[in-house]
């Protein structure tokens, strides 16, 4: 996906390796991006940055939808960056400029490695269910690896644990002794929680990291509070395991990893350290440089937003 909110300043984002296990909700903020695609964005929010390496998380639907694509985001270029598209419904086509295509459909992960610079499109298939509900979260590339070259995976055959009354399924990086084996940089974890009615589980978790919650449906108790959706659930770091409960069937994300210690600046599809990076980068969009066609995308590609640069607070 692109970066569509308006967001003419660049954003520097950290995450808080001194944080103790707490729960801390901050709303998520919405926008509708045409054609009848709304999302929710839980991160970068102005409160909170980053959760480990995670550094954006949108969600969408669930939306029906006929004799029209839901979702359309012409080609668009990122840098510094990983791209994770997980679905619970429906089906979502990605190509990219290095050629790659990859169909992506629930329970399966559509994983791209942006490093120095790739662009791609993602659009409904012509052949679709009618459905679209998903999201898309972006993980930021150590400085050592984001130089790198970009690439492309599709992963079909992911973990899946089942603690008691639940059903979790690890779709980056590890949880309780489950690798989902797909390419990472930094000590992360992505897993979809799925609880029945009168749900209950219990997740160890790796207390040197830090971790949050976004309940997409329904609604999740730990430590005694409730747990809404379309927030944040920031979870802190020194905690050694997740009690969570349903009353209602309900999902959510888990997210987290390692306090990641580097400073970012985010500015429409890029991560970089700096507003030059920025600046080299969208002036190498805009002349057709480094990143390549998407030749598979039937349409025009998506021009940069200008870029304004004004002093950013560290903190
Ligand atoms: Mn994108």
């Amino acid at each position: 996906m692109s970066n569509l909110l308006p967001q003419a300043e660049p954003e520097r984002c950290e995450s808080r390796p001194d944080a103790k296990p707490e729960i801390v909700s901050y709303p998520a903020r919405s926008a509708d991006l045409g054609a009848g695609l709304t999302v929710t964005r839980a991160l970068p929010l102005r409160q909170h940055r980053m959760v480990g390496p995670w550094c954006f998380f949108d969600y969408y639907g669930p939306l029906t939808f006929e004799g029209r694509k839901v979702m359309d985001v012409a080609p668009h270029p990122h840098i510094g960056l990983q791209t994770v598209s997980w679905l619970f419904d429906g089906e979502a086509l990605h190509n990219d400029s290095l050629g790659f295509q990859g169909l992506v459909r629930p329970g399966e992960l559509n994983l791209m490695t942006a490093g120095r610079g790739i662009a791609h499109s993602e659009e409904t298939p012509a052949r679709n269910s009618g459905r679209l509900h998903g999201l898309q979260l972006w993980v930021a590339l150590p400085d050592a690896e984001r130089d790198r070259g970009p690439g492309f995976d599709h992963y079909k055959d992911l973990p899946v644990l089942e603690p008691g009354g639940g059903r979790v399924q690890v779709f980056m990086g590890e949880l309780d002794g489950a690798n989902a084996g797909t390419c990472a940089f930094s000590p992360l974890v992505g897993a979809e929680v799925r609880l029945g009615a009168n749900g209950h589980l219990r997740l160890p978790l790796d207390p040197e990291w830090e971790h949050a919650l976004v309940v997409i449906e329904g609604e999740v108790g730990l430590d005694d509070q409730r747990l809404a959706p379309a927030q944040l659930h920031y979870l802190g770091t020194r905690r050694d395991g997740l009690e969570l409960i349903a009353h209602q069937p309900a999902r959510a994300i888990l997210i987290g990893g390692a306090p990641f210690d580097e400073a970012i600046i985010i500015w429409w599809n890029f991560v970089a350290r700096t507003a030059d990076e920025i600046r080299a980068a969208r002036d190498d969009w805009q002349a057709g440089r480094r990143f390549g066609e998407v030749k598979a995308y039937k349409g025009e590609r998506l021009p940069a937003p200008p870029f304004q640069v004004r002093p950013i607070a560290s903190r």
